[in-house]
Parts: structure tokens; C-alpha cells; sequence
């Protein structure tokens, strides 16, 4: 039974980064839940999820032991998304916390971004938002690498002063 979802595993020790805030996103979710359930909200409006969403769960998510709420046909996956420097900006879909590790070790703070997706019905609700900061390991990495190019050109327009005196 896979019940380690991604941000426990984020937290758990040794995974090589520490999570800095962890917001729950449960009661916004729960809220949604209970607001479809009165029929304030329809299945149109809660099950939304976009393609990409729904290929990247059924690619990378990481099913867990909760039925979905809406249709309560299928269990949820959780699909998490990983957005920092050096990564798109819609986002880095990541499946397991090695992916995690490695994205970290760039030594940037990444926030981290767990959506619950249901496969059968297309709900999709923000789970969970925590942020990640690179452990400091024993050494410290100097990676400067990228200096500025000084390739000054020699194409500028040079003034002669044609001072030719007789
Ligand atoms: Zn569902």
C-alpha cells in the first residue's frame, strides 16, 4: 500500500532537503467537497481538470488510499509540481522524491505544489503547498560559473582622427 505521498517523503530524514512551511490546503478542499454536495457547486464546476493534469497523473501521480469525493468511483492521485529558478514556468512535474532530491540539489528554494486528482471524474483540488530549501552539506559548492561575457566587440565605431598636417 503506497501511502508515503510525496511531502511526508519530503519531510522524512536524510532526503537530502527540509521543508521550510507547509501549508494544508484540506479545509479549502473540504469546503468545495461539502458545497457539491449541498448543489451549490456542479461536477462541471469541480471537475475541471486540464489534460496535461490528467496525463501527469496517470504518468507521474502517486495513487493514495482515498476515494475521490465527488464520484467516489476511484481512488485520488496526487501529482506534484515543483516550480523554482531553472524551471518552467508552469512547473516541473515531479513522481517520486528522488526527482525531489534532484531538483533540490541545484541548491535553489523550490516550492513544491500537490494536486489530488481524481482520474475517473476530472476533480482536481490544490492539496498541499510546501517549499523546499537545499540541506547545506558539508562542503560548500561554489558554482560561478557563469561569468559575464566580457567579449567586449571590436566592432565599434572607432573615430580616426585624421589629423594629417601639412
Ligand atoms: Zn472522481
Amino acid at each position: 500500500m503506497v501511502m508515503s505521498s510525496l511531502p511526508k517523503a519530503a519531510m522524512s530524514r536524510g532526503s537530502g532537503f527540509k521543508v521550510l512551511s507547509n501549508v494544508d490546503y484540506r479545509l479549502a478542499r473540504n469546503l468545495v467537497v461539502s458545497e457539491y454536495r449541498k448543489g451549490h457547486l456542479s461536477r462541471l464546476d469541480v471537475c475541471d481538470a486540464q489534460p496535461e493534469l490528467l496525463r501527469a497523473a496517470s504518468d507521474a501521480g502517486e495513487p493514495v488510499d482515498e476515494e475521490c469525493p465527488i464520484c467516489e468511483e476511484s481512488t485520488i492521485k496526487l501529482v506534484s509540481y515543483v516550480f523554482g529558478p531553472r524551471l518552467p514556468a508552469s512547473g516541473r512535474c515531479v513522481a517520486n522524491k528522488k526527482e525531489l532530491a534532484k531538483l533540490s540539489s541545484l541548491g535553489k528554494d523550490l516550492a513544491c505544489y500537490v494536486i489530488e486528482v481524481c482520474p475517473a471524474c476530472n476533480w482536481n483540488h490544490l492539496a498541499q503547498v510546501f517549499s523546499l530549501t537545499p540541506r547545506p552539506s558539508g562542503r560548500p559548492r561554489s558554482k560561478a560559473s557563469v561569468g559575464q561575457e566580457a567579449a567586449a566587440g571590436e566592432a565599434g565605431p572607432t573615430e580616426t582622427p585624421g589629423g594629417d598636417r601639412p
